[in-house]
């Protein structure tokens, strides 16, 4: 079953950082940029070309929060569409200014089948995705399937227990997301589950620091910079320095790999960004 609206579903036992993502959803995207001096856009936008998502991908965004990455990856199809539009106009003399103008406009055509489910266990990081969503002029309907027809579904669930059927998506991406979860294998699994066969994983998380001088450097800044920051600009020293701490348990590069691969994905890599404050991991479900 789908969960039509996030404001629909509540959660009677919510765990320990579910407080934490609420009293920092109205200051998260500013935080991140300050926290991250803007890197994260960069680490975000490299998911993208590492997923390279092809006309008609369906993807789901686990963890998604304020839709970050749904919204890089819808830009990206759009973007794709319009190249391909361009490279139309100049083979296919027989179409008016106005009809291709028109095609550009209409927004569900130009997704070529498309689509993205974000789905967050925190209503409140929904709610501001959402607002994000209709402030940038995507249009929203009434129900799920309407939603995915327009190409962007908000859903209110745990990554440990999906809301989602078998064999459902093209690619599952959780970013900055799966450090938090309780049972990491579990979401792994669940991962595994809802994605079609030859469908793809990806994930972007904080990870382990190779080269010893920048890892003093980034010990300080987190220990030492951060919560003052998380007081100073959310007044919330204690969420800031549980991130923090969350960020130091998650297990390192290789360590991770194994736990993909033991949820049962093949051909699982990684690739470390920034000498290794994060790292993407892939994996195939074949
Ligand atoms: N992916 C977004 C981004 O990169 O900006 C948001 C990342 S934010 C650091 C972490 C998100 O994970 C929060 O929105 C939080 O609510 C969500 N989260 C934590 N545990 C979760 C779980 N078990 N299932 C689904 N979402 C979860």
């Amino acid at each position: 079953t789908f969960c039509l609206d996030p404001m629909e579903m509540i959660h009677e036992d919510p765990p320990q950082f579910y407080q934490v993502f609420e009293s920092v959803a109205k200051k998260y995207d500013v935080m991140n940029d300050m926290m991250s001096l803007g890197i994260h856009r960069v680490w975000k936008d490299l998911l993208l070309w590492r997923m390279h998502p092809f006309p008609g991908t369906q993807l789901l965004d686990v963890a998604g929060g304020t839709g970050d990455i749904a919204f890089r990856f819808l830009n990206y199809i759009q973007a794709q569409h319009q190249r391909k539009q361009k490279r139309q106009l100049r083979t296919q003399q027989n179409l008016s200014w106005e009809e291709i103008a028109q095609k550009y406009q209409n927004e569900e055509d130009s997704l070529n089948g498309s689509h993205v489910v974000v789905c967050d266990i925190n209503k409140e990081m929904l709610k501001i995705g959402r607002k994000k969503a209709c402030a940038q002029g995507y249009k929203t309907g009434k129900s799920y399937r309407k939603n995915l027809q327009l190409g962007l579904a908000w859903v209110l669930g745990d990554a440990e227990e999906l809301p989602f059927d078998d064999d459902k998506f093209d690619v599952y991406t959780i970013a900055f997301g799966i450090r938090n979860v309780t049972h990491i294998d579990r979401a792994l699994q669940e991962a595994h589950r809802v994605l079609k066969p030859g469908g793809r994983f990806l994930c972007l998380e904080f990870s382990q620091v190779t080269n010893p001088l920048v890892s003093r450097l980034y010990d300080l800044y987190s220990f030492q910079v951060i919560p003052v920051m998380g007081e100073v600009i959310a007044k919330d020293w204690k969420s800031y320095q549980y991130l923090v701490e969350s960020i130091r348990q998650f297990p390192a590069q290789e360590e991770f790999k194994e736990m993909i691969e033991d949820a049962g994905f093949q051909k699982v890599t990684y690739e470390s960004l920034t000498s290794g404050i994060v790292a993407i991991h892939s994996g195939f479900k074949l």
